[in-house]
């Protein structure tokens, strides 16, 4: 039996006859663009995470880009973020003419190290672009206090973090008598936090689509209505185009799809917490590996471990030749790929991480027997 990283199959087998539904009633309606599909969309999901406005686009890219935009960053900006991400980051930094300027991440939740933006802060930063990689909330508490301090706006990117929730203290290691008042931080959704959240529903995240798609979150009045103007070509009226925009909305197909899959999300960010919990009770006598941490805010769109003493890339191929899929996320630090080569000085954890890190199979529905064999062949790797 080949056991793939991902099988999306048997969550759609269990909501098939509802997605038939809402795919009907869209094809009947004859509105296919934006329309009221997309908009109860907006309004379900707003109210999910709990947010003021939730506007749809076209992607988790596009959700960065217009919510940098929206937020004010462009040329001469220097904006803040890891180098450990999907590219995605980065390029939207650049590609709205800012310059991202990379902090080392925390050895122990792959995310960009709070206790060192202070430190990379110039005249011309403008924002700081944390991403919550694998599901697992960053430092929100520090971010936004240093932020605060500089007057900085915060961009989320939620790409891989859709319902994930942010526990401060708890999750983080973040000091329990933090001077900023983090009260209403106790537990809040990621995405609400910032200025704007980024969110992607490209079919593989946790709150996936058929297709492409993203979604901006804000509580900012005027961030939203310039958000909402940039997806339709700069234009609050139509035909009365304002500034330079892009074609960048969601498919009403798509947001019936959503919101099928919105009222299943808990459950399925609960059984790929459960997956992650019980990998890590099946490698923890395995000296090789470092398990994550498996904190209550954290919805592992990734389950992704270390394997220590230079055995990442071995262990990957022992698994591949078992049926076995895993994937490296990532290879490359952002600042090092070959789009800013030499631009960038080498940092210490990420690159060190992109040598050891090993994501393993997980979805909500993998069966505790189908990872049994999984970790069994780990087991099998280290002691034969
Ligand atoms: C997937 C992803 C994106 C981009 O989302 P798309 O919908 O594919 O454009 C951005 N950032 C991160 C961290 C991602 O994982």
């Amino acid at each position: 039996m080949k056991i793939p990283i991902l099988d999306l199959k048997p969550q759609y087998a269990s909501i098939k006859t509802d997605i038939h539904t809402a795919l009907d009633r869209v094809l009947e309606s004859g509105a296919f663009i934006m329309g009221p599909e997309v908009k109860q969309f907006e309004q379900e999901v707003a109210a999910y995470l709990g947010v003021q406005h939730a506007i749809g686009v076209n992607s988790g890219t596009d959700a960065l880009v217009i919510g940098l935009k929206a937020s004010g960053i462009g040329p001469e900006d220097e904006v803040i973020t890891t180098p450990f991400s999907f590219f995605a980051t980065a390029e939207s930094i650049s590609n709205v003419g800012a310059k991202p300027i990379f902090v080392d991440i925390d050895p122990q939740t792959f995310n960009l190290n709070a206790d060192h933006i202070e430190a990379q802060i110039t005249p011309k930063t403008k924002a700081i672009l944390p991403v919550h990689l694998y599901g697992h909330p960053a430092a929100m508490a520090t971010i936004i206090k240093v932020a605060q301090k500089y007057n900085l706006k915060v961009i989320e990117d939620c790409a891989q973090a859709f319902g994930a929730h942010y526990r401060s203290d708890e999750d983080n290691n973040e000091s329990a008598n933090d001077p900023l008042k983090v009260g209403h931080l106790r537990d809040q959704a990621v995405g609400t936090i910032g200025d704007v959240g980024a969110f992607s529903f490209f079919p593989s995240k946790n709150l996936g689509a058929y297709g492409d798609g993203g979604l901006i979150t804000t509580n900012d009045d005027a961030i939203a209505e310039t958000a909402k103007m940039l997806r339709v070509h700069g234009a609050l009226k139509k035909y009365h185009n304002e500034v330079l925009g892009y074609n960048s909305r969601l498919d009403a197909i798509q947001a019936a799809i959503l919101r099928v899959k919105l009222q299943h999300i808990d459950g399925w960010n609960r059984g790929r917490r459960q997956v992650a919990q019980s990998y890590n009770d099946g490698l923890a006598n395995l000296p090789g590996i470092v398990t994550p941490q498996v904190v209550k805010g954290h919805v592992f769109h990734q389950y992704t471990v270390r394997v220590l003493d230079g055995k990442r890339d071995a262990l990957k191929q022992y698994l591949a030749d078992h049926d076995i899929g895993s994937m490296i996320y990532y290879p490359v630090p952002q600042d090092q790929l070959p789009v800013y080569l030499g631009q960038y000085d080498t940092l210490e954890v990420s690159s060190q991480y992109t040598q050891e890190v090993l994501s393993l199979p997980i979805w909500p529905e993998l069966q505790p027997d189908t990872q049994n064999i999984i970790i069994k062949t780990i087991q099998k790797f280290y002691f034969g």
